[in-house]
């Protein structure tokens, strides 16, 4: 059983986004690498109060864990909860620890070294990508061209002057306690022990230079507008032996011209004429993927909903699909020639033209209810 990311983080289930953040930053001081030199069970703590941070200081994503639970992130195509490494708590959430490890400015993701260096992390890649509903509905993989900037061919490095390559420099101060130990990261490498010796004209101070490289997004079904994907590892370089940054993608999507998303269901509105709602027809509608064909019976009223099971959004964490909606209007005509003008007169007053709704004929109202209930 997964502990639950509240009592992990020794808060309420109505803790406000500031308490959430000052008992994850008390936690991650706690259990803090660098306090915990060797100790499994302090990074497994470290690591588990960063992921119940990461899902409950986003609105969204704690919305859906008091809702669901730990299963709401489960196969859930690249977001939220389990199994975040060290790069990723660092990079994500360096700024909680805002200096009390002597932050470096920029760099702050642990390696697997032994000693005191930290790999450098390559800064993020913003972009945004335009989805069609269709997109939205079956997920989708879409290419596409990003300028990285990548360690530039025959740089080489030479051990840090400053820090002697250990990545950190220790500082002596007196306090009324004794004189004090303290180590931050090397300002002159960043942490990394090492500096640039020799590059190429074409790369900058870091000994990067910008390359065009088309990356491919699988996009999983079911995303909304607003929502951010990650591409690991698909950002910037960093200088040096760190890691790269990641690709942040911002998900927007276009409105279709006939159907209405709403959560994981579609809404349709399809007019039909007089007769044929007398007579009963089929008819195609819109769906996600192509046309569909629907009977009509005889008889069917105007406002009478068809559900259309799994014709909608497939659900982001893999609850199946959501429904298509038809919404069935008759359309009156407004313009009658003498003919048809008779016909409707004969049949007015004529008893099987009279309203007679049956219980099954739901108001407007009660079927809004019944749809959200
Ligand atoms: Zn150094």
């Amino acid at each position: 059983m997964k502990e639950d990311y509240y009592e992990i983080l020794g808060i309420g289930k109505n803790a406000s986004a500031a308490e959430i953040k000052k008992a994850y930053r008390k936690m991650a001081l706690k259990y803090h690498p660098d306090k915990n030199p060797g100790d499994a069970k302090a990074e497994e703590m470290f690591k588990k109060s960063a992921e119940a941070y990461e899902v409950l200081s986003d609105p969204d994503k704690r919305a859906r864990y008091d809702q669901f639970g730990h299963a709401a992130f489960d196969g859930s195509g690249g977001f939220g909860g389990g199994g975040m490494n060290m790069d990723d708590i660092f990079s994500q959430f360096g700024d909680i620890f805002g200096g009390a490890f002597g932050g470096s400015g920029g760099f702050g993701g642990f390696g697997g070294f032994g000693g005191g260096q930290r790999r450098a992390k390559g800064s993020n890649l913003r972009i945004r990508v335009k989805l069609t509903l269709e997109e939205v509905a079956n997920g989708v993989e879409k290419k596409v061209k990003v300028r990285r900037k990548l360690q530039a061919d025959g740089v080489t490095y030479t051990t840090c002057a400053t820090c002697g390559g250990r990545g950190q420099v220790t500082k002596v101060t007196n306090t009324i306690l004794g004189r004090m130990q303290t180590a931050t990261t090397c300002s002159t490498c960043g942490g990394s022990g090492q500096v640039i010796g020799k590059k190429p004209s074409d790369a900058d101070a870091q000994g990067l230079k910008v390359v065009e490289e088309t990356v491919s997004i699988k996009i999983p079904a079911g995303v909304e507008e607003g929502m951010q994907l990650k591409v690991p590892g698909k950002g910037n370089d960093a200088p040096g032996n760190g890691v790269a940054g990641d690709l942040l993608v911002a998900i927007e999507t276009e409105d279709h011209d006939t159907l209405k998303r709403e959560g994981d269901n579609l809404h349709y509105d399809l007019y039909i004429s007089i007769s044929d709602a007398v007579l009963g027809t089929s008819k195609e509608i819109d769906a996600v993927g192509g046309k569909v064909r629907i009977k009509l019976e005889p008889g069917i009223q105007s406002g009478k909903i068809l559900r259309l099971r799994g014709k909608g959004i497939a659900n982001l964490n893999g609850y199946g699909s959501g429904d298509l909606l038809v919404h069935v209007n008759v359309w009156t005509p407004k313009e009658l020639n003498k003919e048809q003008k008779e016909f409707f007169q004969r049949m007015q007053g004529n008893e099987n033209f009279e309203p007679k709704p049956e219980k099954s004929d739901k108001s407007f109202f009660e079927k809004v209810k019944d749809m959200f209930s």
